[in-house]
């Protein structure tokens, strides 16, 4: 039975996620007993911010965990960007490495774009190379961003069919919430876009069925902006100071919404672990697609 707390439902981000790697690792058993193929997964790490190195940790973690062949690249902050693209192009050519992903911030002298540019959109596990953008919107398949794959995961789980809900995205990021709208619409949901320019969010908040946040703005959402019963997926990860302590908080404010939502992902635990499950399951999808062959049945 799911947590109910204050009204709503807890949507468990963690117990999902931790479902997913499970068959993720049975899958890759079951691709390395049957071809012999180990799925490779690399990090690139530029300098030494320390949120993104407790993210690259627990990312290769769960891949070493699922039977993926994981290893990390760090180089240093003062890396030229012709250097880290000659990096890049090494591992493109690489055949033992289906998945590169580049840990974001990069350094202010390197060009995000030109960055995700470079990888070859087949190993682009993170879904951001503009090939693969262009795919979601075409509605092919593709590799697709880890974030809002996760959050259609839990939007599933919460709700089951979501056609014809209307459903808010709020953030309008190349990363979280573009595909995030994009998936949405695919599921056949009435998909709303609110950013830093939209006027009057609490109104486009009432009307909503669904509401992803994923704004980087602390606890900004409101409970009484939200419709009795809406379903809310908390994307955001900010890290605050209160009463002399660090925290953790989504861009919902969880105790207000938590007492009109009809289900709420908590922030840790909701959100972030699906991310780094969609991460696996993509880099599975990667080294299956790039060698034509279709994805194992997850046995046992
Ligand atoms: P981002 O690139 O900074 O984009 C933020 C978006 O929010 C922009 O579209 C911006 O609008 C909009 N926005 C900012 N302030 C706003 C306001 N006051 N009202 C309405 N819209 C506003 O952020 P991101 O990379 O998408 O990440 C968003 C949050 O999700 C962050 O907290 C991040 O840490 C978190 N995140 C979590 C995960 C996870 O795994 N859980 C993964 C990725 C990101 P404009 O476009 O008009 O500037």
């Amino acid at each position: 039975m799911p947590e109910q707390r204050g009204g709503a439902r807890i949507i468990d981000g963690a117990t999902i996620a931790a479902g997913i790697r499970r068959r993720v690792a049975r899958q890759t058993a079951s691709l390395a007993a049957r071809e012999a193929i180990v799925p490779g997964l690399t990090v690139i790490l530029v300098g030494d911010n320390p949120a993104s190195e407790i993210y690259v940790r627990t990312k290769l973690k769960h891949a070493a965990e699922a039977g993926i062949r994981s290893r990390d690249l760090r180089l240093p902050a003062t890396i030229t960007q012709a250097a880290l693209l000659g990096h890049i192009a090494a591992l493109n050519a690489d055949p033992t490495v289906d998945g590169i992903l580049v840990q974001m911030p990069l350094p202010s002298h390197i060009e995000a774009d030109a960055v995700t540019a470079a990888i070859d959109p087949q190993r682009d596990v993170d879904g951001f190379h503009p090939l693969n953008a262009g795919y979601l919107v075409a509605g092919w398949p593709t590799l697709t961003p880890c974030t809002p794959l996760g959050c259609i995961i839990l939007l599933r789980s919460a709700l089951g069919e979501l056609a014809g809900l209307n459903a808010l995205v709020l953030g309008r990021s190349n990363i979280v919430g573009k595909p995030m709208a994009l998936l949405l619409l695919r599921e056949n949901c009435t998909v709303t876009v609110a950013h830093s320019r939209s006027r009057d969010l609490p109104e486009l908040c009432r009307r909503a069925d669904i509401v992803v946040a994923a704004i980087g703005r602390p606890e900004f959402v409101r409970g009484a902006w939200l419709k009795p019963g809406a379903t809310v997926i908390d994307v955001g990860i900010n890290r605050i100071e209160r009463d002399g302590k660090r925290r953790i908080v989504g861009d919902v404010a969880f105790a207000e919404a938590v007492g009109v939502a009809g289900a709420i992902t908590p922030v840790p635990g909701g959100v972030g672990p699906m991310t780094i499950a969609c991460l696996l399951e993509n880099t599975l999808h990667a080294a299956c697609l790039r060698r034509g062959i279709a994805l194992p049945a997850a046995e046992g």
